[in-house]
């Protein structure tokens, strides 16, 4: 590699919350990564930047870009949003060439630090190799000890890395060999973009947990986490990267499609249309967005209430708000508004720290809730302690009562590809029954969608118990792979408070 350039950590003004995320103090998930690459665009670097910046509610903590310009591969890392860390225009002239991938990340396994952001590259013998990776390999630490033991040095402390150590170390021929041989080896949930010399290899784990699409813009091919970068990008949508397979493409453009996983049922990760997704983007075939909206209707049947307003809590909670108001014919009303200039750096002293930072972000629209019966609808209960202070915020503007309404099933077990939740003692659908979380967010009741309300949401007939058509471990705790790295007692949980 010529060139490596990292960035400073920006101050925290730049570090605000993605457009829906709804709460903090570790009260909401997070997808941990997006990733987009593209082959055969003039500017590359500059086109990756862009869709990056669609992905950016996938990953806030740390962006990089890597590009190869023929001869030689350059880079480009940092802390902070790709606006901050790709702000100045004079990056571009050193990222050249016309294949480029990038990667936005949240601190995922391995921690912060510049050393762990991604693309990671390696000069491996056929040259150099870059890898960005949206998931979790669940059996790394196992297979890092054995490379350590055999002799490898890992430069971070990424799960991400082993897939360099087993290309690097495999003993067949070719790169692409060595590559499948690699991922016949590791576990858990990926999709990953990577540049070698030859061109830009994309793939996703046999079960196609993470979400991976391909579009192209003239000649060029693009790959991206999500659709809503390939339109921001000015690509069309070609289709999905299959579960299972990984596709290679030259510098000529010629691609070719390999499926050595054989075919086994996909179960992609069906919180990517409850929460993760951007609800303008399209995955299998579905738009995201129609799916939330579904969900409300589900739940307006699943769960009515009295009542005289159904009220988001903004923005995740607005398109299953729109559904549960069509369904049940209680108007839909803003009774929260958020507000789109938070950032970290006002710290509140003392005690009143906590309830002003959900005030800053969210405010209850005080006129239109006073005296109201409100239903009010959010994507998910993690801890609890959002929806507690959300509830207290309608209760202290006047409403007359509140019934919460949940558009996910009870999120009661943790997950292991690649998205942050907290270990399962601080899930509160882990630690308590219906009734008790109803009493713990001061709610006068509760619901949620069920597990098949869901499925037929997301265009199913039902779960398929037998084969389930989606992961959906985080509410069922049928985790579809092995998870050799946790313990049966980490994945079990301990579920006392
Ligand atoms: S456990 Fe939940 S969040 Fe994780 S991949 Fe499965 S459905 Fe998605």
């Amino acid at each position: 590699m010529t060139s490596i350039s990292q960035h400073a950590a920006p101050s925290d003004a730049f570090r605000d919350e993605t457009p829906w995320d709804v709460g903090d103090d570790g009260d909401t998930l997070h997808e941990e990564c997006g990733i987009f690459g593209v082959i055969g665009a003039r500017s590359a670097s500059s086109v990756v930047a862009l869709g990056l910046h669609a992905l950016q509610h996938r990953g806030q903590e740390a962006v990089g870009i890597t590009s190869f310009d023929g001869g030689e591969f350059f880079s480009h890392r940092g802390i902070g949003h790709v606006a901050h860390v790709f702000k100045n225009q004079d990056i571009f002239a050193d990222l050249p060439g016309m294949m480029a991938s990038g990667h936005v990340r949240y601190s995922t396994t391995g921690g912060s630090g510049l050393r762990n952001i991604q693309p990671l590259f390696a000069d491996l013998a056929d040259g150099g190799f870059s890898i960005a990776h949206n998931g979790n390999i669940s059996n790394a630490m196992t297979l890092k000890r054995d490379l350590v033991h055999k002799g490898s040095i890992f430069q971070s402390t990424s799960d991400t890395e082993v897939i360099i150590h087993l290309v690097a170390t495999s003993r067949y021929p070719t790169l692409l060999d060595r590559f499948v041989d690699a991922l016949r080896l590791i576990e858990g949930a990926y999709a990953l973009i990577c540049t070698t010399p030859a061109g830009m290899i994309a793939c996703r784990d046999p079960l196609g947990i993470r979400p991976l699409v391909m579009g192209r813009i003239g000649s060029s091919v693009v790959f991206a986490s999500e659709t809503v970068a390939l339109d921001v990008v000015g690509a069309d949508f070609e289709r999905e990267v299959e579960p299972g397979e990984l596709l290679v493409v030259d510098h000529n453009g010629v691609i070719s499609s390999h499926r050595p996983f054989g075919d086994p049922a996909p179960r992609p990760c069906i919180f990517e249309q409850v929460y993760f997704s951007r609800p303008d983007s399209i995955l299998g075939g579905q738009s995201v967005y129609q799916s939330r909206r579904q969900i409300g209707v589900e739940l307006a049947k699943e769960a009515p209430a009295d009542a005289d307003l159904v009220v988001p809590v903004p923005d995740s909670g607005v398109p299953a708000a729109i559904g549960y108001a069509a369904e049940s014919g209680i108007p839909f009303e803003l009774g929260i508004i958020r507000s789109h200039y938070v950032g970290r750096t006002f710290i509140q002293p003392g005690d009143s720290k906590r309830h002003a930072e959900v005030k800053r972000k969210h405010n209850a629209n005080r006129a239109l809730v006073a005296g109201k019966r409100i239903v009010l609808i959010d994507d998910s209960i993690v801890r609890g302690t959002t929806s507690l202070k959300i509830v207290q915020m309608m209760r202290d503007a006047g409403a007359s009562e509140v019934h919460m309404r949940i558009a996910s099933p009870p999120t009661d077990h943790s997950c292991f590809y690649g998205v942050d939740t907290p270990e399962r003692s601080k899930l509160l659908a882990a630690r308590m029954d219906l009734e008790a979380m109803a009493d713990y967010i001061q709610a006068d009741s509760l619901a949620f969608v069920s597990i098949d309300g869901l499925y037929r949401a997301v265009g199913q007939q039902d779960r398929n118990a037998k084969c389930p058509q989606f992961c959906d471990a985080c509410f069922t705790g049928e985790y579809p792979t092995h998870l050799t790295d946790y313990d049966a007692d980490a994945v079990a949980g301990e579920t006392e408070a």
